[in-house]
């Protein structure tokens, strides 16, 4: 019991002579903040926040974006991964769906994108930006890691054919698009007649052209006896 009270005393008394003066306040000039190495299990935990989803912040983030000119399959795999995320607390958001080629190119110019206007899949409505309520692309690796994956599982589920930037060497853990965007660029250059912007009807006009295309590369691949 002595013993014990004489540790304590020691320790008070070295606390407040040695590290006492050292030690910087959380937060003041100079203090560096320094991150533990994280596991993803902590990175998982460390997500969650249920009070935020209730508070209206989320609830105007969750509604503001705009989603016009944006390929029905990019909604579908947001809004399930969106509900996914909430299932588990996560405060995440679409920060940006369709993207001008003038607004890409601005972003080319500032070094944020290596895609120049016109040449990013956020041109062609088949992108999104998902990032957190609070901390937005201040995530840790293993929280993007987190995020990515729960993202992958969403779209293997929904039978949707995703690519995460997370995954490039151009790291850009907020950034899905349609693994297909290219052909749908390229049917979409194909004809003067589409709009500049394009409706749902238009993408679904767009996707069974490139299915009927696909299906047609494939009987061509057939031999000939086997062709229906
Ligand atoms: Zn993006």
């Amino acid at each position: 019991m002595k013993c014990a009270k004489r540790v304590i005393q020691r320790f008070i008394r070295r606390g407040f002579n040695k590290a006492g003066g050292e030690m910087p306040l959380a937060g003041s000039p100079g203090d560096v903040v320094r991150r533990l190495p994280q596991t993803y299990q902590a990175a998982a935990v460390n997500l969650v926040n249920f009070p935020y989803l209730k508070t209206r912040d989320y609830r105007h983030k969750k509604e503001k974006t705009d989603r016009t000119g944006v390929h029905p399959w990019v909604i579908e795999f947001f809004l399930s991964l969106q509900k996914e995320f909430e299932r588990r607390g996560y405060p995440m958001f679409a920060f940006e769906f369709y993207r001008s080629d003038e607004r890409q190119q601005a972003l080319y110019v500032k070094g944020v994108t290596k895609a120049r206007g016109a040449q990013s899949a956020h041109n062609w409505g088949c992108a999104v930006d998902i990032v957190h309520c609070e901390r937005f692309w201040d995530l840790t690796p293993k929280e993007w890691g987190v995020i990515g994956a729960i993202g992958k599982e969403v779209a293997r589920k929904r039978n949707l054919q995703v690519v995460w930037g997370g995954d490039w060497d151009f790291y850009d853990p907020a950034h899905w698009q349609l693994a297909h965007w290219r052909d749908v660029r390229n049917l979409w250059e194909d004809r003067f007649d589409w709009p500049e912007i394009m409706t749902t009807a238009d993408f679904l006009d767009i996707e069974s052209r490139l299915s009927a295309k696909r299906l047609n590369a494939r009987l061509k691949q057939m031999p000939s006896h086997l062709r229906p």
